[in-house]
């Protein structure tokens, strides 16, 4: 999975912020922080900029949102072959040792626990442990 096959499947415009974005975070393949995208850009970009970056892909499902907390948000490529962002059970993996965080795709969930009348909006599941490299 390349940069320019995502932009172009898509139909966006090849920018060179949106192709060292998503350069980033298809090497890295673990979600991550704003922040963390940021130190990871071989080019500097202005904030504002990779704010709108990160608005787009998520908005194209290109990437998805991964809410660890109220204040704490990290970003992952979403896989073009599997389609798993935004469906429910989509999970995710934190290694309480490295702070790593793995998507895990579609975890399965027992929607009919939901009481009547109650709507699903959004399903985070964030499981913690201790990863396969940590563990050695
Ligand atoms: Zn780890
Ligand atoms: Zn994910």
């Amino acid at each position: 999975m390349q940069a320019h096959d995502i932009l172009h499947s898509r139909q966006l415009t090849k920018t060179p912020c949106r192709s060292e974005m998503l350069r980033v975070l298809i090497t890295k393949r673990i979600a991550l922080s704003e922040e963390e995208i940021r130190d990871s850009l071989l080019v500097d970009f202005d904030r504002a900029t990779i704010y709108r970056t990160l608005r787009t892909f998520v908005e194209m499902n290109i990437i998805h949102r991964v809410l660890l907390s109220p204040t704490e948000v990290k970003y992952a490529i979403t896989n073009p072959v599997k389609e798993h962002a935004g469906r429910p059970g989509h999970a995710h993996f934190r290694c309480e040792t490295c702070t790593r965080v793995f998507c895990l795709g579609t975890l399965a969930v027992d929607e009919s626990r939901v009481p009547e009348g109650f709507e699903i909006k959004e399903v985070e599941i964030v499981l913690n442990g201790i990863c396969d490299q940590c563990k050695e």
